[in-house]
Parts: C-alpha cells; structure tokens; sequence
C-alpha cells in the first residue's frame, strides 16, 4: 500500500538543535511501571515504539537525587544508573529513533518514604497527598545543589546514549514548574515574584544542560502552559505566554501541555481530540522552535491540519503511542484503517497509580513486548492443527478470534446477539463513552480482513451445538453479568428486597428499560458504571439519589484522574450523593440505607432501585461442555477454555488480554513457576 500525499507533511524530518528527528511523530514522556524495576522490558517496550515509527521516543520522569524518589520510574542518582538507560537508547537507536529523557526533580511532590531526605521547594508547604509530611523552602545553597543535580543526571543521560535532555516543567510534580507557579512560589528573593524571577531556575537549568550536554544533544522543555485553576497558577495569557517571550529562543524544542497530570491525560468521558488546543495554538508565535503538544491525536488528518496551520510542528502522543506503538508506520505505509484507536480510558493511567506494569485497553501487548514476548504486529504463526470456535463477540471474543486469524488458524466467531462487541458495544451508547466503541471497531474492521475467521451473529450456542461445530479447541467468551441481588464488596449476601419493589442492574439500564422515579442508584462496584448510569438517569428527567459505601462515587476513578470530574459532573446535574451508607433494604417504595461507619439507619424514598453493586460470569456453557468429558472427545475437541469476564469479571482492558493470550497460548495449563520473564534483584556479594 502506499501513503496518501496528503499525509506527506508528517513524514518530513524536524531539526532539534544538533539532532535530526527522522518525521513529525513525537512520543512525549508517558509513566509506565516498568521503570528500574523493570528495565529491559521498559527498554524493550519503548524500542517497540521507535520501530512503529516515533522518530522521538522519550522516558517516563527520571529523578536525579534521592531528594526526589519515586518508587518505580527511573533514576540517574549516580554513575550506577546510567547502564539500564543505555539499554533503551540502545532499542531506540537500534529502530533509527532519538532517544529523549525527561529530567525532574519533583520537589513538593516528593515525599520520599524510603530515602527519609525531607522534601524540597520554593517555598514551605505540605506534600501534594495526605502524608503528614512537609516540604521546607529552599535556600540558595539548596537551588545550587539541585543545578548541580541537574547538571550531574544530564551529562549521565549524554553518556547513555540520549539524544535530548528534557528539561520538566510540564506538570507540577517538577521544581522548575513549581518555581513559576504564583500558587507555589511565594518567595521574595531573586527566584521569587516576578516573572522574571519566577523563570530564573528554568532558564539556568536550561543554560546548565546545555553547557553540560554540548553539541551531542539537542535540549527540550516540557512546560505547563495553564494550569486550569485561573489566576492562582500558571495561567496561558500571563506566564505561559510570558516565558515564551523571555527565554523563547533558548532551547532547541518546545513541548507544551496543560496542567496537572489530570488536566493532561483527560479521559474522552470528558474531552474530545485536540482538547489542549485552545491553550497552545498560538505557542508558535512566541518562538521560532519547533513545537510540541498532545491532546490523544489519532487522526491523521487532524495531525496535518495541526502542522498547516502552524499550530504545532511535531505530534506528541503518550496514549495513542500505547494504544497503538504502530500508528505512524501504519500511516506511511498507507494503512490507517489498521489502527488501533486510544479509547482515552486512562486504564493506562491507572496502572502506574496502582504501581503495575502498565497496560492498556486496545494493547494487550503493552508492557508484554520482552516479559511475555509479545509484539504489537507480530504474532507466531499457528503451529497445532486446531481449528478454534470462539463463542461470544465482546472484546476476549474478538481479539481472540482477531489474534488467531492473524495466526492462520481457521475460526468460528459464534454470537448470540445481532452485532459485535459484546458489553463494549453496549456500554458505548451510554453517556461519555462513545469512544469504547473503538474497542469493537478496531477489532471489527480487521475481522473483515480475515478470510479465515467466519463470523456468526445471532447463534446463541448450546453445549450441543458447540459439539457439532466440528472445531477441536473452544474458547468460552460468553461474559458476565450485573447481579440482582445486592450482593456485592460491601454485602457478601443478597440485601432483603420486598415483594413489588423496582430493582434494576445497569444491564437493565443499557437495554433500554424504563426506570421509575425517583431513582436510588447504589454504587458498590466503584468503578465509572454507578456515575454513569445517574448521569444516564438524569440525562432522562429522573431525580437521581447515589448511595454508595465508599466516601465518593466511582471512588476507583482516583486512578484514572476522573473523579474530581465525575464528583462535579454528578453535583452539578443535581445528583444527590449519600456517600458512607449502604443499603440494608429495598422496599417498594423506598430503601433503608446505614451508616457503615456508625450503622445509624435512615429511609430513602425511591420508586425505582438500580443495583451496580457486583457481576457474575455467564459460565453455564462453559459448566455445561466441562461436565459431559465424554461428549467432548466423541465431538474430537481436546480443550475448552474460559477467557474474559466469563472466567472472571473485570476490566475491558482484563478481557482484551485474555483474549489474546488465548490466542497466543491456546489456553496451555499454567506452569508451576514464573509466567513471564522475570528481572531479579541483585544481592550483594556479602551482607
Ligand atoms: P467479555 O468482556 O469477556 O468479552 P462480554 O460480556 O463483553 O464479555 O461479551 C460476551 C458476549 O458473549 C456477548 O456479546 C454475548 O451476547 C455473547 N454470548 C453469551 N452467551 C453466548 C452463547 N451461549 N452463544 C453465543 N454468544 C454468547
Ligand atoms: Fe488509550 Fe485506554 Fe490504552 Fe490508555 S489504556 S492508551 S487511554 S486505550
């Protein structure tokens, strides 16, 4: 195939001072839990990326001192750190990529519980969190010692192989950042007050690297252009402008965001592509640099329009670089109908704030590419002689049946119902998820493409009809559903419901039933559905009451930065959140709800009820095949495999890769020891 000219523009190189980028696709610093406790795979995985075609493939934050520690991202303490880090300049290199590294110092934001150093910043304040730990102001001789840091991690990042050192001030967790923010900076000496001032550290940690790396490296700034909280931090007009005019010129390339992590990383429940334009679109004005910014760029045709109207001259991307590590390649190669679309679910986001590798909805290969040997667009071909029916078309079914089709392997993809995706195709139509669809799309458009995967819609199977399918490996992808019964993380028994009363589950929800009101929803499951759904409620004219255990609703979104959002949005459409009770019981017209800290109970009057409390896996195929062994090897099937929600409930992202390790495992026994490759700590020679 080949690429269509219109796309040309983004496949011209970008100079970055000394440095060459090879095309205008720009993989800005994403965290991913891999770190130094997992370098070769994070090495590996950014490698992946270069070969995909990012011409700039950049670290997650790099700490440079012990005063700024974070547990699992990387570090350039000392001379000690620089070999792990060669190694992902070396992946990088190896795929014709530049490798980028985003030096921080985290200052108020490090709370550093295991090297105990008392945290630093312009100026005595508490640690971002809850610690009971606070920050003390630094003086001339601490802003010295941390220039010295600076100085010393980027000539370490020179000698591992980088080919730009990124100065951070893209988000609060930097201290050049947290010096140009009125909000944090309160100080009344040189580096205090005035704009001039408040840039003074940026501008010499700048002159420092740039001093330090010489001509071998181009020097980038990543900096918060609005902060989103109005006149208290940084805002575009005042010092987002205004440090461009002052020091403009002074690095080799500019990467411009929005601040905090939870204004950059805005899941599509709450913003379109491109939402971050409105605060850089006029960046270029103010510097004759080359430009980056973000804002979960996907379209090809929006990323041309980007580079023609001078708003931006390369395209950051963490997330649609995760979801699909091929997506530049496979827009050169003229193939945009193969990529696969970031869903903007932050599911990424989440596993770095609950300290996992990271994973990702639409790439189930994320963080595999070295642990597991999982390659984006590779995958083995077929070496058994199976054919494979694959019953259920939700998102372990498709990417089951996708993944093996690409092996050769002949597939029945056999569905019940009368389209494709599953709880995916479902939860798409409710309010702010439209863009899950990808899940199914992606999936659904290469399906088309497989000539040896037939889909059958609208056959529900039976045990029977499994059998006389004639395939000698089944995969039961039949999913979960929302229980009725209350039972959930807070009751581990069925709540008393009266006869009469209204009860609904959010399946109920999604197939259109109609819900009395007022409505009590009660949110026990805690992830996006019990806000959802009130939203979806409200949406239709229904007074809304959200009781739920937890101290907030969708209290889990803490992790994909929606809750702040989710809180707001529910207030603001008159939601009323009893937040710490949980219901005791449902009447006809009302339920009981208790206080879980205090049991003190009250009544809540509600016409309709709908429980978001649990799901339970659609196992009874599954339980049906496995029961009659006899009838399965007279019918010549040698293995029947539960994946996805119907071996257990959980994330999209959980399903996605069930499937595919379906596909590539063919549903093998789990060995005894390690399921993955393992990095294991050294142990010093003597104690
Ligand atoms: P997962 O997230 O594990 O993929 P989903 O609930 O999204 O699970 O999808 C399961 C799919 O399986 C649904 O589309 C459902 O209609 C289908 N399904 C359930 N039981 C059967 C069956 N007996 N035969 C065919 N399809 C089934
Ligand atoms: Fe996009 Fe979701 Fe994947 Fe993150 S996890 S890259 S938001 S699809």
């Amino acid at each position: 195939m080949t690429r269509d000219p219109r796309y040309d523009v983004l496949f011209e190189p970008v100079a970055i001072g000394p440095v060459t980028a090879r095309n205008r696709f720009y993989q800005v610093p994403h965290c991913n839990g891999l770190g130094r406790t997992h370098p070769t795979a994070m090495a590996v995985m950014r490698g992946v990326k270069a070969e995909g075609g990012w011409a700039v493939v950049c670290t997650e934050q790099c700490d440079i001192h012990p005063t700024t520690e974070t547990t699992r991202e990387i570090r350039l303490w000392d001379d000690g750190d620089i070999a792990y880090l060669a190694r992902m300049t070396e992946q990088v290199h190896a795929h014709d990529g530049l490798a980028a590294i985003e030096l921080t110092h985290m200052g108020y934001h490090a709370v550093n519980r295991t090297s105990r150093e008392v945290p630093m910043a312009p100026s005595a304040i508490p640690v971002l969190g809850d610690d009971p730990v606070y920050a003390r102001e630094m003086d001339l001789c601490d802003i010295a010692d941390y220039r010295r840091w600076h100085r010393n991690a980027a000539r370490r990042a020179r000698d591992a192989g980088f080919d730009i050192v990124m100065v951070y001030a893209g988000h609060d967790l930097s201290l050049a950042m947290q010096f140009l923010s009125p909000r944090t900076n309160k100080r009344t000496d040189e580096y205090g007050g005035s704009l001039e001032n408040r840039t003074r550290l940026l501008r010499e940690l700048i002159e420092d690297t740039r001093e330090e790396v010489g001509d071998a490296c181009g020097v980038a700034v990543r900096i918060a252009v609005d902060e989103l909280m109005g006149n208290r931090g940084i805002v575009a007009d005042r010092e987002g402008r205004g440090v461009l005019e002052l020091i403009g010129e002074l690095p080799d390339l500019w990467d411009v965001n929005v601040s905090d992590w939870d204004n950059d990383s805005q899941t599509s429940r709450f913003s379109e592509e491109g939402f971050q334009e409105p605060y850089i679109s006029d960046v270029k004005q103010f510097t004759s640099k080359p430009v980056v910014g973000v804002g979960r760029y996907t379209s090809p045709d929006r990323m041309v329009s980007l580079i023609n109207k001078g708003v931006l001259d390369m395209i950051g991307a963490a997330r649609p670089s995760i979801a699909d590590p091929f997506l530049p390649k496979k827009i050169e190669e003229g193939r945009v109908d193969d990529i696969r679309e970031c869903i903007g679910c932050n599911i990424c986001v989440a596993s770095d704030n609950t300290s996992s590798p990271i994973r990702c909805t639409q790439n189930p290969t994320m963080a595999e590419e070295w642990r597991r040997g999982w390659h984006p667009e590779r995958i083995s071909p077929k070496n058994t002689d199976d054919t494979v029916l694959v019953v259920g078309a939700g998102p372990a079914g498709l990417e089951a049946a996708v993944s093996l089709g690409k092996r050769g392997y002949d597939v029945m993809l056999a569905e019940a119902s009368t389209e494709l995706g599953g709880r995916v195709a479902r939860e798409c139509r409710l309010p702010g998820l439209s863009a899950w669809g990808r899940v199914r799309d992606y999936r659904a458009g290469q399906l088309h493409k497989l000539a040896n995967v037939g889909v059958y819609l609208d056959s529900a199977m039976t045990a029977e009809t499994v059998r006389e399918a004639g395939c000698s490996l089944v995969a039961v992808a039949t999913g979960a559903s929302w229980r009725r019964d209350g039972t959930g993380r807070h009751h581990s028994d069925p709540i008393g419901i009266a006869e009469g009363a209204a009860v609904f589950t959010p399946d109920d929800i999604m197939s259109g039933q109609k819900v009395p009101g007022p409505v009590v929803v009660y949110d026990d499951d805690h992830y996006y559905m019990g806000g959802v759904v009130a939203e979806q409620l409200v949406s239709k004219g229904h007074e809304v009451i959200l009781v739920t255990p937890a101290a907030q609703p969708s209290s889990w979104t803490v992790y994909t930065l929606e809750l702040g959002r989710i809180q707001k949005r529910l207030l603001e459409a008159g939601v009323t959140i009893v937040a710490s009770h949980a219901i005791t019981q449902i009447e006809k017209d009302a339920v009981q709800v208790a206080c879980v800290h205090t049991g003190r109970d009250r009544t809540i009057a509600a016409a309709g009820i709908v429980l978001v409390t649990a799901r339970t896996s659609d196992d009874a195929l599954y339980n049906d095949l496995c029961k009659d062994a006899p009838a399965l090897e007279a019918a010549g099937i040698r293995r029947v495999v539960r994946i996805g929600d119907a071996e257990a409930p959980g994330t999209i992202a959980a399903a996605v890769w069930s499937g595919h390790r379906f596909a590539r495992e063919l549903g093998e026994r789990l060995p005894d020891g390690p399921t993955y490759r393992l990095e294991r700590v050294e142990i010093p020679e003597s104690v």
